[in-house]
């Protein structure tokens, strides 16, 4: 039985991961910081099913000791100070977690099981100011955000270790993607969100940010299954992961309101407290190498997407307005 130590289980990622993995007959280990209230919503149906294991990114002698519970085959190291909004009032809990703790799971990795092959979630936000269009594996590195800077380190890190020390450290440069799992911070569930609040007259407008942006949204479920095929190569390698089509974020809130039979005119009103410092632009993402040589394919497309959201967040929204009802009554 194969033995997979996953960081970042209870996010987005981490959580379809696992149950890839899971249903693939691994053993799973997931590292999980200590929080004060629960955040297991994302992976409350395998709860049971995985390995549990108390540590943190920025704590180094966790790591070790994860390693050594659970003498992964793989590692993927999902956890990051993820949101590209909050690297700016925090920009050194950013560098810490998702920059220099890249190097402690390495090390971790290195001390304890240097045979192991360790997956890095590097981003998309690493190309920032675009040089270039569409972007690849070559096109040079132009970050916004701290978060961006920070993840350009953990990039080179990990390529770092593969050349220094022979290991099987892979970077993948996954493009945006999204879910029903996709935190509320986040521009498509906060749309999806909100639609389904407005169309249940639970809220009765959405304030947002810069409508302009363009960015390459694709499915998480499809992107975990590249970063499983990663590790299954004979050579480790560097690969954007992508659906190599984009959409503003007007488009977005097109089809998504219109999904339910909405204006999004009708609801939005722009805020400057969603306007970044420094935006990326534009975001095309040149996914030929995955495709050829990983044998990737995208299943899920950008409305298909947005509408399985849409439904998703009904009906959550719905069950809160039951609740609630059931609660005053
Ligand atoms: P999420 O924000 O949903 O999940 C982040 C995970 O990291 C959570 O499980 C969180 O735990 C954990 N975490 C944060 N800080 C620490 C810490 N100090 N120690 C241990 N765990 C920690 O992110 P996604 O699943 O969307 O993304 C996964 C990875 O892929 C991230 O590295 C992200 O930056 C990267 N990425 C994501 C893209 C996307 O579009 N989704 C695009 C490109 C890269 P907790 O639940 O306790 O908060
Ligand atoms: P990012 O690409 O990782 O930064 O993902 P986000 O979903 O946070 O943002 C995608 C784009 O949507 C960025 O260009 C944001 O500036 C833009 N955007 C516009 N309004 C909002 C908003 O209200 N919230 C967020 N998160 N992003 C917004």
């Amino acid at each position: 039985m194969k033995r997979a130590l996953i960081t970042g289980v209870t996010g987005q990622d981490g959580s379809y991961l696992a149950e890839f993995l899971l249903e693939k007959g691994y053993r799973v280990y997931g590292l999980r910081r200590r929080t004060s209230t629960p955040n297991f919503e994302n992976v409350e149906h395998i709860k049971d099913q995985i390995h549990w294991i108390s540590g943190d990114l920025t704590d180094l002698a966790s790591l070790i000791e994860a390693v050594r519970l659970a003498q992964p085959d793989e590692v993927y190291n999902l956890a990051a100070q993820s949101f590209v909004a909050a690297s700016w009032p925090q920009p050194l809990l950013t560098g810490q977690i998702t920059a220099l703790s890249v190097t402690n799971m390495l090390e971790a990795v290195r001390i304890m099981k240097p045979d192991a092959k360790f997956y890095q979630a590097s981003s998309s936000e690493m190309f920032g100011k675009v040089v270039e269009t569409p972007q690849s594996e070559t096109t040079p590195f132009y970050p916004r955000s701290p978060y961006g800077v920070a993840k350009v380190y953990g990039h080179w890190i990990t390529v770092n270790y593969r050349e220094s020390f022979n290991m099987f450290a892979c970077s993948g440069i996954l493009f945006n993607h999204e879910s029903p799992r996709r935190g509320l911070e986040f521009v498509t569930r906060k749309v999806t969100d909100a639609v389904a609040r407005i169309k249940l007259g639970l809220q009765d407008e959405l304030r947002i940010g810069n409508l302009d942006s363009l960015r390459d949204w694709g499915f998480a479920g499809d992107y975990i299954k590249a970063m499983w095929l990663m590790l299954q190569q004979e050579e480790p390698d560097d690969y954007v992961i992508s659906t190599g089509e984009m959409h503003t974020v007007r488009d977005l809130l097109d089809v998504a309101f219109s999904y339910v039979g909405l204006n999004y005119q009708d609801y939005i009103v722009i805020d400057p407290e969603f306007v970044r410092p420094a935006e990326v632009d534009l975001l095309l993402g040149d996914c030929t190498k995955a495709k050829e040589k990983l044998g990737w394919e995208l299943e899920v497309g950008f409305e298909q997407l947005i509408h399985m959201m849409v439904d998703a967040d009904l009906d959550r929204a719905r069950k809160l307005a039951d609740h609630t009802i059931t609660a005053i009554y």
